[in-house]
């Protein structure tokens, strides 16, 4: 068998070593009971106290205060792209968008599909090369929330500072969540694919605020309600065991790593490792302006999409894997969200400099 590899991959990402193989006992016999992890009931005590535990340890992680409500749901980030609208953009209610991505766009065409929104601000003819400051858009008054996207997967930028405005925010924190402290307080509804940096695809965590819950208007389709969750605390139907499982392992871990303060620290100094490297020359051209860079996808390119070809199969070849950019913008992509080791960012910043000596402009 190959070797692990250092493993760039956008999502899905890379999880540490320890939670992979605890997985693989687990999956055949959990916890003494002669029953797989994936056998088990959803109403076996051993199960909802694995779900129990996973949204602890996420409260406690991220300090989510007791007026929120945690959710564990299928089909993906992307169903919350309709999700959200479905719930809060019904007759006389108007969502106010910022545009800064791939996954931005989506959204706002899930949403302009539903309900009534504005796009207040866009950077797609700067090639999403960055995101807005403060100030920088206006909220109209009319506006029942405000949603973005707080790290741009594709692109590479991230919200450094998180937008200011007295409307709800919402957020798709799907590829930053738990990789940096914030407020849960200063929004009204955070949701997060597991796939990037929490754990496995098949679960997306939701984080509403109380508030909000009585303003979801009546006769949607239950699955499509945020309320048939809260009631039913995630178990109206069968939820997602196994990536509650693991992402309550991958939670475990994240403690043992000394939690958020911790991984916020060792996230900046990987991707500082990248950003040095990258302005050192001109050879290689980081895609997102510098106030706006991401430090969980660092985007950039070679000086010729040959050179890039060749760069991204050498890497593969020392075991530095998953380096192509996204196929909408081409270049290279490193993506380095909580579980990727620092080693594996030395030794790619190591072969940055040689195979720029080796192959010049
Ligand atoms: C990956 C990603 C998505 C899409 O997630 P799915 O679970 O595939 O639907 C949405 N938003 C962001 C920011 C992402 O990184």
């Amino acid at each position: 068998m190959k070797e692990r590899v250092y493993n760039f991959s956008p999502g899905p990402a890379t999880l540490p070593l320890e939670v992979l193989q605890q997985a693989s006992k687990d999956i055949v016999n959990y916890d003494d009971t002669g029953i797989g992890l994936v056998e088990l009931s959803h109403r076996s005590k051993e199960f909802i106290a694995i779900a129990d535990n996973t949204e602890a340890l996420l409260r406690k992680h991220l300090e989510i205060p007791e007026n929120y409500k945690v959710l564990f749901l299928q089909g993906g980030a992307s169903t919350q792209f309709y999700m959200v609208p479905m719930n809060f953009l019904g007759d006389g209610k108007c969502g106010a968008y910022l545009n800064t991505g791939t996954w931005s766009k989506k959204a706002i065409k899930e949403a302009d599909q539903i309900g009534n929104i504005e796009v207040v601000f866009s950077s797609e003819s700067d090639t999403f090369n960055r995101v807005p400051k403060q100030g920088e858009y206006e909220v109209p008054t009319h506006a029942d929330y405000l949603y973005f996207v707080s790290n741009n997967t594709i692109f590479g930028t991230q919200f450094k500072t998180m937008p200011v405005t007295e409307k709800p925010l919402f957020c798709d924190m799907s590829s930053d969540i738990l990789s940096r402290k914030f407020n849960v307080s200063d929004f009204g509804l955070i949701f997060a694919g597991a796939q990037k940096n929490l754990g496995p695809a098949g679960v997306t965590i939701v984080i509403i605020k109380d508030s909000l819950l009585s303003e979801i208007p009546e006769g949607l389709p239950s699955m499509i309600n945020y309320n048939t969750h809260v009631d039913k605390g995630s178990m109206f139907n069968t939820p997602p065991c196994f990536a509650i499982y693991l992402v309550g392992e991958v939670l475990k871990w994240l403690e043992r790593t000394g939690g958020v303060d911790a991984i916020e620290k060792l996230n900046r100094q990987k991707a500082a490792l990248l950003y040095e490297m990258i302005d050192r020359t001109s050879y290689y051209r980081g895609h997102a302006i510098a106030d706006s860079r991401s430090d969980m996808n660092v985007t950039f390119n070679l000086p010729t999409a040959e050179l890039e070809s060749k760069f991204i199969a050498e890497a593969a070849e020392v075991g530095l894997n998953g380096l192509k950019g996204h196929r909408s913008i081409g270049g290279c992509r490193a993506s380095i969200y909580n579980a990727f080791p620092q080693q594996g960012v030395v030794e790619l910043v190591d072969f940055m400099a040689k195979f720029e000596s080796n192959n010049p402009a």
